[in-house]
């Protein structure tokens, strides 16, 4: 068995390394017994999967705003009932509607795939060209689950994350985004051949500003309904691509004055960055650097405390607990127990290969 590690173990470790010691599924691997509390920001990248859903894009909106908003719910009602989950409800269904009133004015690509698992080998950042194995000789690999690839009019594919927002992340927030950059690198690793030019911010902001707008009524595309482009056109239309050809690396750099666009629209704000081939490789190493370290077996798990995440932590009383000087051990065998050893995603309708539109591998170049 490989030593998986996943975007969510490294954002913990970069959080806090007690608590990804606590949670990890390569460390103590602990989960907490009691239900979670409602994840309006999945709940939301939920139903969004479904309005994205590459199979259905070329429906009508009446058959598929209706499965939308059924998948939201559905994630809503995994979460025990309470006061903040009401609340919650109330508040993504506003948001939600708010979305999809306002999306189609911008929405100026092609859905290709949602919520796709990807992998890639980790780099021994000791020497060039190999892989990092731990120290029972295992590989490591790390692991994302990449929400939207889409293709652009340009037929340029993109990688496109959603995030329900308190307030729009400055642009230095979202150019420095290294969960998105490395998403690009390990999908180039897992679909060889194909070449990601950068990555879409999708914000939506919670709650909505007090005045909206009126809602567009023209889509950004022309075409009719949710917009975008369909499946069967030659450009932005994901059936008709015969080839992405990937660029060669001697290829010049994406002019500068090219690299952020940015567009806000009722409750959402699309933030567009193309992403260097440098970029990717900065992050392929990133990631050896940071997972070579987690190998460490000199690694000392100190806290991290913050109020950006402590308040959302499961492992509070056992934090506590051991920053008084005490025994967290009677804590987490009554409150916690083993977790899955992969990270636990619901399978979604099209996901990892289920669905979505086959991304084509360019052929082989011939010898010349
Ligand atoms: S409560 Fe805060 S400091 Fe303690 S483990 Fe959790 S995130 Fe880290």
């Amino acid at each position: 068995m490989d030593y998986r590690v996943s975007a969510q173990d490294r954002a913990a470790f970069k959080r806090c390394r007690r608590q990804w010691d606590f949670g990890a599924p390569t460390r103590q691997n602990l989960q907490a017994v009691d239900p979670l509390p409602p994840d309006l920001n999945r709940a939301v990248r939920d139903a969004l999967a479904v309005y994205y859903y590459p199979g259905m894009w070329d429906w009508q909106s009446h058959i598929v705003l209706p499965l939308v908003r059924k998948a939201f719910m559905r994630t809503m009602a995994a979460a025990p009932p309470s006061d903040q989950r009401t609340a919650d409800v109330d508040l993504g269904t506003e948001l939600l509607e708010h979305y999809i009133a306002w999306a189609p004015s911008l929405d100026d690509f092609c859905p290709l795939m949602i919520e796709t698992d990807v992998e890639s080998l980790v780099p021994d950042i000791r020497e060039t060209d190999r892989a990092l194995s731990a120290s029972d000789a295992r590989r490591v690999l790390y692991t994302d689950r990449v929400e939207l690839l889409a293709i652009d009019a340009d037929e340029e594919l993109w990688i496109v994350t959603h995030l329900v927002v308190p307030e729009w992340h400055d642009i230095e927030t979202l150019l420095l985004d290294e969960a998105a950059v490395a998403a690009c690198w390990t999908w180039e690793h897992e679909y060889l051949g194909t070449s990601i030019a950068g990555t879409i911010h999708n914000e939506i902001l919670l709650p909505p500003p007090e005045s909206l707008g009126p809602v567009p009524t023209d889509t950004r595309t022309g075409r009719p309904g949710r917009g975008g482009y369909s499946q069967n056109e030659p450009s932005g239309g994901g059936r008709l691509i015969a080839h992405l050809p990937r660029p060669e690396p001697e290829e010049p750099e994406p002019a500068s004055e090219n690299r952020v666009t940015q567009e806000t629209a009722g409750v959402i704000r699309r933030t567009r960055i193309r992403r260097s081939r440098a970029e990717i490789e900065t992050s392929r190493r990133h990631v050896g650097v940071e997972v070579l370290e987690m190998l460490d077996p000199e690694l000392t798990f100190f806290p991290a405390p913050s109020p950006n995440h402590c308040p959302q932590c499961s492992f509070v009383a056992p934090c506590l607990t051991m920053t008084e000087g005490g025994d967290p051990a009677l804590d987490l065998a009554s409150r916690f127990r083993p977790g899955p050893t992969t990270p636990t995603y619901e399978p979604r309708l099209g996901a990892s290969g289920g669905g979505g539109r086959y991304v084509p591998i360019p052929p082989p170049t011939p010898p010349t």
